[in-house]
């Protein structure tokens, strides 16, 4: 199969462009997916870019590198998960040097005393669950202590609609709004502007970005999230496409549509008792699971 564009070879089929890419023609279509949300939405300035060592968020970082008005601020969250820590940290390490980038390294256990299969099992929730939860505010308390003007995350489209589709299945709506490429931050509440570089890649389209581009990654499983419920959904979201080739891209419309729609409630947000942090109840998920208190 030939590329749309040259007479190389193609090495991905886009089905909703209907074309077929050679590698730099997917680099092309691959940066100028990024492009679209950092014109339409004037992203610029200091970026914390979330890293996981997983495919998505290596994608982003090397993605987010041909954007001059960004300031990569990279930053590794060490859940404290055993070798799959740290075999992550190790490739978090290795794709940062390559950009020559700095990376900063948040240790759940030795910053707040326990990892997450150590909280896991104290709040008898379930891994992914408690995982999100640390994942969340760690990563906004770190880009709000370095004062930057948002925080990456590597969430693309096919985690986009499973994230969405399983709030809905779950009857969760007030989690089901946010679902946009950038969500303002508020200052009052130490909520750092969000940014989904990846909003509009498929998770095929990140996997083949990573390897066409020798892009440092890990495709480890953690060892704690197997037979999740979400990574079923996901599955199947990924085969949507067969049936209509924009079926992602417009469900994800129709999402947000339906969310502008939504009551807006006012007051839901307050600052976190203990840590001063966005939350809707009196002490934030992340200082309860902890169990800090309030002194
Ligand atoms: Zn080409
Ligand atoms: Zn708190």
């Amino acid at each position: 199969m030939k590329c749309s564009n040259c007479s190389r070879d193609a090495i991905i089929t886009v089905k909703w462009k209907e074309k077929s890419y050679c590698e730099e023609h997917f680099k092309n279509y691959f940066l100028g997916q990024v492009r679209k949300i950092i014109d339409k939405y004037g992203v610029k300035g200091e970026v914390a870019v979330a890293i996981s060592g997983g495919k998505d968020s290596s994608a982003m970082l090397e993605a987010l590198t041909h954007f001059r008005e960004i300031e990569l601020r990279p930053f590794y969250i060490d859940l404290g998960i055993e070798d799959y820590s740290m075999k992550l940290k190790d490739i978090a390490k290795k794709l940062t040097e390559s950009y020559g980038l700095p990376l900063d390294i948040i240790d759940l256990q030795k910053e707040y005393g326990k990892g997450v299969s150590e909280l896991s099992e104290k709040s008898k929730g379930a891994p992914c669950s408690v995982c999100g939860t640390v994942k969340r505010y760690l990563m906004n308390r770190y880009a709000h202590e370095i004062s930057a003007d948002y925080l990456a995350t590597g969430h693309n489209l096919s985690d986009m609609v499973t994230f969405a589709l399983n709030n809905l299945i779950n009857v969760q709506l007030s989690s089901f709004r946010g679902i946009k490429p950038v969500l303002p931050g508020d200052q009052k509440f130490n909520l750092v502007s969000r940014f989904r570089p990846l909003y509009f890649l498929r998770d095929r389209e990140t996997l083949v970005y990573v390897l066409s581009n020798n892009i440092p990654f890990s495709q480890d499983e953690c060892p704690l999230s197997s037979g999740a419920p979400t990574l079923k959904l996901k599955s199947w979201v990924m085969r949507l496409e067969d049936y209509n080739p924009r079926a992602l891209l417009n469900l994800l419309n129709s999402f947000s549509k339906i969310e502008e729609k939504m009551e807006i409630k006012d007051g839901e947000l307050r600052k976190c008792e203990v840590c001063g942090y966005a939350t809707s109840t009196r002490v934030c998920k992340f200082c309860r699971l902890l169990r800090r208190k309030t002194h």
